[in-house]
């Protein structure tokens, strides 16, 4: 093998003009390797020394060492060239304002207070023992009205202004069939049919549809069906129910009271009252009378009854063998007592300084 020292010092020349030149690091990587990578030109030098006499190895060894030193210095030379090139490129470019605003956070969202008053309702009806259920907002009319002890002919049909679903069309049409839910009450048959055999305890916080639009209605709102149904449970059952709940959703002291009263789908039916949130049952709030209660102390917040046995037999159930008792109440109501708010439909104008207030 010739002496590859002139081989070497050729290797060093050819690395200071091609590191000098590279023009990113790129380009830099690849000299590295193709000097001093494992298949580089200087471990190929390396191979063949093998072939040279032994007493020419120290000497050839310390030129290889003194030119992969070379190239090593020039390589992080040259590195840290094209980082200051790279840096001085960047003063260059266009101006940085660090007087300009920075990003804003995204406000961050909270839940709505309707959805946070059915998560409340529905957490006290678990604590009772209650699963929460649900139905279809689009409803047959058999469910909505019929199962329910309110046939075509009833006139407590009038009492609630129908959404009908019509050929794809929505309006208060003459053909009943499918329409908008107008209450959370089909799904104590669906629930029923569903659950086969007593015990059930359910409840169905759900939307509900009606033709209304006003300070206290509006045309989608929310509602919150019960239903328990066993053998044996009785009218006392209802009012120690509701009367836990009045106390968990509005407070301790709440006081209830039952007034008879006619819905359809139960017998006995009853209207719930509770003790005014607002003025804590005196009917007078700062020396003056309570708005909220007009003075009277209550606040009608529920309608109430036990089942009534076709509705039971509907459902699947015997109604010789056990009984239940159902209730259904307003969320939105219920969420403007707790809070004092008196008009309905800020619920549902998304206004952010309204919502934020919650
Ligand atoms: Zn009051």
């Amino acid at each position: 093998m010739p002496d590859p020292t002139g081989q070497l010092q050729a290797l060093a020349e050819a690395a200071r003009t091609a590191i000098a030149a590279a023009p990113d690091e790129r380009a830099l990587e690849d000299l590295r390797v193709r000097y001093l990578g494992k298949k580089g030109e200087l471990s190929q030098v390396l191979r063949g020394m093998g072939q040279l006499p032994p007493e020419e190895r120290p000497r050839v060894g310390e030129v290889v060492n003194r030119v992969r030193d070379e190239v090593e210095g020039l390589l992080a030379r040259r590195q840290e060239g094209l980082a200051q090139e790279k840096l001085e490129a960047e003063l260059r470019g266009p101006a940085l304002d660090v007087t300009l605003p920075g990003r804003r956070l995204v406000p961050r969202g909270h839940r709505h207070p309707v959805t946070r008053a059915m998560d409340d309702i529905a957490a006290i009806f678990s604590r009772l023992g209650y699963e929460v259920a649900s139905g279809p907002e689009i409803e047959l009319d058999w469910f909505n009205f019929e199962a329910l002890n309110i046939p075509a002919d009833h006139p407590a049909r009038d009492m609630q202004d129908t959404f009908y679903v019509d050929g794809g069309t929505l309006g208060p049409s003459a053909r009943p069939g499918v329409l908008l839910r107008t209450h959370t009450s089909p799904v104590q048959v669906r629930s029923m049919q569903r659950a086969g055999q007593p015990p059930l305890r359910v409840i169905c916080p759900g939307r509900v549809y009606r033709s209304d639009y006003d300070q206290t209605h509006s045309p989608m709102f929310h509602q919150v069906e019960g239903l328990c149904v066993d053998r044996g449970v009785t009218f006392a059952d209802l009012k120690g129910t509701l009367a836990a709940y009045a106390r968990a959703f509005f407070g301790p002291g709440t006081r209830t009271r039952f007034r008879p009263s006619y819905f359809p789908f139960v017998e006995p039916g009853a209207e719930v009252d509770v003790s005014c949130s607002i003025c804590g049952g005196t009917g007078r709030r700062d020396g003056k009378r309570c708005g909220t209660c007009k003075e009277t102390g209550w606040l009608e917040v529920l309608g109430a009854g036990m089942v009534h046995p076709k509705v039971l037999a509907n459902g699947g159930f015997d109604p010789a063998q056990v009984s239940g008792f159902a209730f259904g109440f307003g969320v939105e109501r219920m969420a403007m007592l707790r809070s004092g708010i008196d008009d309905l439909r800020l619920f549902f104008e998304n206004d952010l300084r309204f919502l934020e207030q919650f």
